[in-house]
């Protein structure tokens, strides 16, 4: 069984690493000199590093899995980072409950099953750091998006509990990015609904996955070592307040 003096690397799992904010945010980790394995439903890119295990993080049984698999064959786990998530764009009338059930399980009882599985084997050891990705969407009311938004704050929540109740041995905290240039965000755009989209963020543009990667590579370092139970927002000024015309 490996141990830290045999690979000075740390384990970093990141779920939903194949596109997007988890896989820029595998290749910063990558990238740092730690080991990275992606839980994803599809594979990563050819040139993705680190593992792959295709994991669906909405089934307990697979997630639970998928973290024994990790711990048993390289002794620890460090960083958890519970990325994947998913967002359907719909009205609260239009909402089917397999369509909310599914974002729930997903976005929501997805991070509760990861951070769950990771914990039972960092508390033994009284280290590791429980990452996730949470919204703006979770700390407003954003029309069309009601499963998500409570998704996300629900995430929020979990943070919170999660760091009360591991302190002081493991951190929690969430990266809450406002709009990111990802697959998944462009596919919801035409050309002029992304210009108005970025007339509405102060800095006048989307975010990079990149600049979401870089907080979650501060917040699992040594030096946020004061920090849990807290989300970080990361949106280029769109929820700092309102946005007047003058
Ligand atoms: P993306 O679609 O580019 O990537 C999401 C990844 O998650 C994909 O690789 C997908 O296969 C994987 N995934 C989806 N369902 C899964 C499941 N059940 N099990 C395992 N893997 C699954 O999306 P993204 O924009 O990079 O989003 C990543 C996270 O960031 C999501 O939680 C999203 O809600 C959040 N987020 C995104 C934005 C944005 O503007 N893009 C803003 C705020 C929050």
């Amino acid at each position: 069984m490996a141990t830290d003096l045999d690979d000075p690397s740390r384990i970093v799992i990141v779920s939903g690493a194949s596109s997007g904010i988890g896989e820029a945010t595998a290749r910063h980790f990558a990238a740092g000199g730690d080991h990275v394995v992606n839980l994803d439903v599809r594979p990563p890119a050819a040139d993705a590093p680190g593992q792959w295990i295709e994991v669906d993080v909405a089934d307990w049984s697979d997630v639970e899995r998928a973290v024994a698999a990790v711990h048993d064959e390289h002794g620890r786990l460090d960083v958890v980072i519970a990325n994947a998530g998913i967002s359907l764009r719909h009205g609260v009338l239009d909402i089917t409950e397999a369509q909310a059930r599914r974002t729930l399980e997903v976005n929501l009882l997805g991070v509760l099953a990861l951070w769950r599985a990771a914990a039972e084997r960092m508390l033994p050891r009284r280290k590791g750091v429980l990452l996730a990705t949470a919204s703006v969407n979770g700390t407003r009311g954003y029309p069309l998006y009601a499963d998500y938004n409570a998704s996300k704050a629900g995430v929020a929540s979990l943070c919170q509990t999660f760091g009360l109740e591991l302190a002081p041995w493991i951190r929690t905290a969430c990266v809450t990015p406002g709009a990111v240039l990802t697959p998944m965000q462009r596919a919801e755009y035409t050309d002029e609904m992304l210009a108005e989209v970025n007339a509405c963020i102060p800095m006048r543009r989307h975010a990079d996955p990149a600049e979401i990667a870089a907080m979650f590579h501060f917040l699992a370092s040594d030096q946020a070592r004061f920090i849990t139970g807290q989300e970080f927002v990361v949106d280029g000024g769109e929820t700092a307040g309102a946005t007047t015309a003058f």
